[in-house]
């Protein structure tokens, strides 16, 4: 028969639980052994979540209290010491390393936090030292939490991040220079032991991620799989369990040798046939003589319905050719990227909420699918109906399909992704028009969100306060901080976004095309979770979206205001995408939205307009390469779509949280924007050389001081960092602004930071 898996199961809970108990427990308002019941009382409700489901193969390990890959950190004993030192409670101990620790004279900063993979979620880094030895932790987590659902009289499959992809995504130690593949012959025998363990407590199988195979790698890691899967996979059978090497979020084609060389030996391989379903023959042809296939088809990145009739298509082709027993049907990846359960949402419109399935919704899929394949169609007739209905609403609903979208993105032109000139004649247009100094100082957009703008929204959302008494409240912000950016003696005001709940959301909610959620909640990192917007259809504008708030905020100053708008593709990035159409597709319909908002916004007398796309560097695919660079064209197209319908006077900004364009610097460039603001106060000013060095001629607004902490900068730390950054710029390429919007912080600090920025800024303009 053809068993049906899942690959890991979301941990927050229905409502947040894991987050909420987290939070108090940092906070001191709940116990320990109350967290620790909190986790367990979690944990058993997904695997019966799962069991209930009809799941065959369910995970476990898969929960963690902040990260798994900070699990094996301490599975593994790699604490580095000044976390190890204090002989502080493991649990406490784990959540220094998570999110830093500043308590009882112990302070230390938590451990680097890197995305995974090209997901919104954030993972600790493992971070080694040159001498590094690693020893498994006593009562090791994954065999703890298999017996813990033996007990419960689930039998679960462990989870476990492979030894390859362990170090490969780890990093040496600040003054540490070893290169973490080498420590491979050191951390085997921990893995070995723990798959020993992992057998001696009844575990037959053992999910094993290596997901760093979809990524081009460096060949020293290449060559690592093969020392290491010999050894774990000579302990299958009679010493360790059977092992189910686990890929996801790419294909593994190009590391074909790689898997030849030994991992053809584990018991089963498992690939993400939603994202690269055209691998499925090739993979087919280099399994081992026995070895068996998982095949993902339930999306674990997205929250559609599965496709039932496709992913049978899919699935009875693999068993075609290898048989039902050597076939397992399981979710593309870890369901870790979708929210709980579709039963929360009881506001979403009945239409479109068929469409949709959650995590809950998913292990219920992979059930049915796998029954279908085993036993026929018939035996599984009426889910099989119902998903085709819901399938045949979702194409033909009007919500999907807007003509008028289409016949507008077949109208656009060529010349409407260009501005009427290039650069030089535009500055000369705006210096003139704009007035503005050297050196001009300007903000990112938001201002601090204070506690009375949250409690004002509240009341607003829960219709406490009529929509006047609130506009009449956002206006006073408005005007407040314009008052402050006045006194401040900035050059380019912004209006301070008091309005905004997200910068996207904000936009998702004017939008037709999107819906909402009211608990679809997605980890980002520890505790924090995000509630995506999800993009159902077409994209368009009914209305203008920020012209109200610019043109008051306008009106009311005596210096240029900044509009402020989301890009395209952060927009698509931070919502759940379509799957029915091309992420290009659904870009290039924002864009047009967004361009036609540029346009209202100049036309209402906002001349300096900026368009942030933070997220375009994470959706760079996982590979270098020619998917790169379609991906690049079009992301490029989009912004340049959204902002190429002003008039050369108008100014275009756009602002990015990171300074790292080294591989996609041509990107960048190509996006014309006349001002550009970047994220550089904590990384090296050196990252600007690219600016030279590929002859940049636009202006530029590297970050002068960090927002994330409430110190403040003094006036000569600022102009030593401008000193820095005319080693790299020219000084009338040059802006003066911080490293991102200030929303986190609170008035106090960003009025004397900006106050000292302002005053070094003046500084330089007396010097040149
Ligand atoms: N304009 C936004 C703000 O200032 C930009 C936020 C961001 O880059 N993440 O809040
Ligand atoms: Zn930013």
């Amino acid at each position: 028969m053809v068993q049906s898996s899942v690959l890991g199961f979301p941990r927050m809970g229905r409502l947040r639980d894991l987050k909420k108990a987290n939070e108090a427990y940092w906070a001191d308002k709940l116990s320990r052994d109350e967290l620790l019941a909190e986790g367990k009382r979690l944990r058993l409700e997904h695997w019966k979540i799962q069991k209930d489901a009809g799941v065959d193969v369910i995970p476990s390990n898969d929960f963690a209290f902040y990260d798994h890959v900070l699990d094996h950190i301490q599975l593994f004993n790699a604490i580095p010491e000044r976390y190890s030192k204090h002989n502080l409670h493991k649990l406490d101990e784990y959540f220094a390393m998570g999110r830093g620790i500043q308590k009882d004279n112990v302070d230390v900063p938590s451990l680097e936090m890197v995305k995974w993979f090209d997901s919104n979620y954030h993972y600790v880094k493992p971070t080694l030292q040159d001498n590094q030895t690693f020893k498994l932790s006593e009562n090791p987590k994954p065999v703890a939490e298999f017996l813990e659902a033996k007990e419960a009289g689930i039998v679960t499959r462990p989870v476990i991040l492979g030894p390859v992809s362990f170090l490969h995504l780890g990093k040496a130690d600040r003054n540490q220079t070893v290169d973490p593949i080498t420590l491979l012959e050191k951390l085997l025998p921990v893995y070995e032991e723990l798959l020993t363990k992992l057998k001696e407590a009844g575990a037959e199988t053992v999910q094993i991620d290596e997901p760093i195979l979809v990524f081009d790698l460096p060949s020293k890691t290449r060559q690592a799989f093969k020392p290491a899967y010999e050894k774990l996979t000579a302990l299958q059978g009679a010493k360790g369990p059977q092992l189910v090497l686990a890929t996801y979020f790419g294909d593994i084609v190009h590391n074909f040798d790689v898997v030849d060389s030994a991992l053809t030996k584990t018991y089963a391989l498992h690939v993400d046939l939603v994202r690269h379903p055209e691998q499925l023959e090739k993979v087919i042809e280099h399994l081992g003589p026995k070895q068996i296939l998982s095949a993902g088809v339930v999306d674990g990145r997205n929250i559609w319905k599965t496709k039932f009739q496709r992913a049978i298509e899919i699935v009875e082709t693999a068993v075609q050719k290898l048989g039902k027993e050597r076939v397992i049907v399981a979710t593309s990846s870890s369901l870790l990227h979708t929210p709980h359960t579709l039963e929360s949402e009881q506001k979403l419109d009945a239409e479109v909420r068929d469409w949709f399935s959650f995590a809950k919704e998913k292990a219920a899929e992979v059930a049915v699918l796998a029954k279908a394949v085993t036993n026929g169609p018939d035996s599984v007739k009426a889910e099989l109906e119902a998903n085709a209905k819901s399938m045949q609403s979702r194409a033909t609903s009007k919500r999907t399909n807007n003509p008028e979208v289409k016949k507008r993105v077949e109208s656009v032109q060529k010349a409407d992704y260009e501005r009427k000139n290039p650069f030089t004649t535009r500055y000369e247009a705006q210096k003139k028009h704009l007035k503005l100094p050297e050196f001009p100082t300007t903000t990112i957009g938001s201002f601090p969100q204070t506690k009375d703008i949250r409690i004002q929204r509240n009341k607003f959302t829960k219709g406490e306060i009529t929509p006047q008494e609130y506009e009449k409240f956002i206006e006073k912000e408005i005007l407040d901080c314009i008052a402050i950016q006045e006194e401040l003696g900035l050059d380019v005001y912004v209006h301070g976004e008091p309005e905004r709940n997200d910068m996207v959301q904000y936009f998702g909610e004017q939008l037709d095309g999107y819906v909402f959620t009211t608990h679809a909640w997605v980890q980002s990192y520890g505790s924090r979770c995000v509630r995506p917007p999800i993009l159902v259809g077409d994209v368009s504008r009914p209305k203008p979206m920020t012209v109200k708030e610019s043109k008051f905020a306008a009106e009311n100053s005596k210096k240029p205001m900044k509009g402020m708008l989301t890009g395209p593709i952060t927009c698509l990035r931070w919502s759940f995408p379509r799957d029915d159409v091309h992420q290009s597709v659904q870009a290039q319909q924002l864009a047009l939205a967004l361009r036609d908002e540029v346009v209202d916004l100049e036309k209402a007398g906002i001349y300096v307009i900026q368009v942030d796309e933070p997220a375009l560097r994470e959706g760079l695919p996982l590979r270098a390469g020619s998917e790169r660079e379609k991906y690049l064209s079009w992301a490029v197209d989009s912004f340049k779509l959204s902002t190429a319908g002003v008039e050369d006077s108008t100014q275009i900004h756009s602002h990015f949280c990171y300074s790292e364009f080294q591989d996609f610097f041509h990107a960048i460039a190509a996006l014309d924007a006349d001002v550009l603001s970047i994220e550089n106060s904590k990384s090296d000013a050196k990252l600007l050389k690219v600016f030279i060095d590929e002859a940049y001629p636009r202006h530029i607004g590297p970050g002068v001081y960090d927002i994330h902490s409430p110190r403040v900068p003094s006036e000569q730390e600022i102009k030593d960092r401008i000193e820095e950054m005319l080693q790299y710029l020219k000084p009338d390429q040059l802006w003066v602004n911080p490293d991102c919007g200030l929303k986190t912080r609170q008035w106090k600090e960003t009025k004397a930071a900006l106050s000292n920025m302002v005053s070094a800024a003046q500084y330089f303009r007396q010097k040149y």
